[in-house]
């Protein structure tokens, strides 16, 4: 049994409703603000290894990870530490530094398809970046994507996006041209058929097909091996460009990404999160020939007072530096397992559908029998069921992604006793949904 007191909010709903104010919805991004599972959310205070404290004193365990930086734990005393270092040098260069030659050369040498990367300042500019680049590269307009990916928040990519979209059940947003969104298609995941259907109606008109090779932002999907296979055969075979979205995979499914993961190489990849250890950077890299087309090298415009800055590019390489020893990603994946088997088993006692699954670093679980091959399978999970799940694990201690259409992070710093703890915690609350 759990002998926890359940936590309450005081100060968290203090502040929250004074965000309200002056900040629309309270937040500086959307799913934040718990509006799926409702309740609202607790305002942090500060963040070590795998733990989080709220303002009220709270402590919790973290499987969120501040979306995916966090994954050798947060604060890390070694990455604080360098950036500490760095940051007596000045915070912004504006000018070529050693550090971003030393960060691009982490990426190059991990990640199968970069020869030459990019950096930018979030996954969203890396992704506009990317869109730009293979239509400048295939000198065509449209773009495969898939229902339930999101990849970031630029107009082209607000189609069926997922995330936060698919969380307050906006298919698209206002504010976005028709024609910001006409050259975008969307097939389904795990669908070869749904996608050699649109290059039949688009002969030679099709410049890439963009996805996530593993989906995190309509809850957790894993892709079949043979339709990742079938991408890159059909890509190849129209002269497109194929391009894995790896801002949330990258460098946690396994160092060298999904690639590695599943063994098929892109021809571009966007990259994010951890790269920036948790300050804000962002990444586009792929093959020589297509790179050489990014100004000033080539023609294709895009640029960043803030990119490439060195505390952000010493954190990314503090934080590879951990990431690139042996081992790590067998480990993280051994801990998702451990985790999504205990709750599966929990589940189970006590009479709940569940389908789960993980890689890497990488987990998720929906609240419906399975298994979950795209977005409409995810849609039958139940969110009346999963917002009270979500609030009775805050209560006990345990921060999960506020939104069912969001996957789970584990980092190197949550130890087993964290994960039972997590479990026994589920267990108490599974035998009262
Ligand atoms: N692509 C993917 C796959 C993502 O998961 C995200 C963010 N969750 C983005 C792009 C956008 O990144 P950012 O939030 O840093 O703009």
């Amino acid at each position: 049994a759990v002998e926890t007191e359940l936590y309450t909010f005081e100060k968290s709903e203090e502040i929250f409703a004074a965000a309200k104010e002056l900040m629309p919805g309270g937040v500086s991004s959307p799913v934040r603000a718990f509006k799926s599972v409702g309740g609202n959310p607790v305002v942090f205070d500060r963040v070590k290894g795998a733990y989080a404290w709220d303002v009220d004193d709270n402590k919790y365990i973290d499987y969120v990870g501040t979306w995916g930086p966090a994954i050798i734990g947060h604060a890390d005393d070694e990455v604080l530490d360098a950036v500490k270092a760095t940051m007596d040098k000045g915070c912004s260069f504006g000018a070529p530094c050693l550090l971003e030659n030393q960060l691009a050369q982490k990426v190059i040498d991990a990640v199968p398809s970069v020869e030459m990367v990019r950096f930018t300042n979030s996954g969203t500019e890396a992704c506009m970046g990317m869109i730009r680049l293979v239509r400048a590269y295939t000198q065509r307009e449209k773009v495969i994507k898939f229902e339930g990916c999101y990849h970031g928040h630029a107009d082209s990519f607000l189609v069926q996006a997922g995330s936060g979209v698919a969380t307050l059940g906006l298919p698209d947003s206002p504010g976005v041209p028709a024609s910001a969104t006409a050259a975008t298609l969307c097939a389904q995941y795990n669908d070869i058929e749904s996608v050699k259907k649109i290059f039949e109606d688009n002969k030679d008109e099709i410049a890439a097909v963009i996805l996530e090779p593993v989906v995190g932002n309509s809850g957790f999907i894993k892709p079949d091996k043979e339709f990742l296979e079938a991408l890159r055969e059909i890509t190849t075979e129209n002269g497109s460009v194929l391009v894995f979205d790896e801002v949330m995979t990258g460098f946690r499914v396994a160092y060298g990404g999904a690639q590695e993961y599943f063994g098929v190489t892109p021809d571009v990849t966007t990259m994010g999160k951890v790269i920036g250890g948790g300050l804000p950077v962002g990444a586009y890299g792929g093959k020589r020939e297509i790179m050489e087309l990014v100004a000033p090298a080539g023609p294709m415009y895009q640029a960043g007072t803030l990119s490439g800055n060195p505390l952000a590019m010493t954190a990314g390489i503090k934080t590879m530096e951990r990431l690139e020893q042996p081992g790590v990603h067998e480990e993280l994946e051994r801990k998702s397992k451990m985790l999504i088997d205990g709750i599966v088993a929990a589940a189970e006692k006590h009479g709940h559908e569940i389908s789960a699954d993980c890689a890497g670093g990488m987990f998720g679980w929906y609240f419906t029998k399975g298994p979950v091959k795209n977005f409409q399978d995810a849609t039958k999970a139940d969110p009346e069921k999963f917002g009270k799940w979500h609030r009775m694990m805050l209560e006990r201690g345990v921060y999960l992604a506020p939104s069912m259409y969001e996957a789970g992070f584990m980092s190197m710093a949550h130890t087993e006793e964290d994960i039972k703890r997590t479990i026994e915690i589920a267990d108490e609350v599974l035998s009262q949904l």
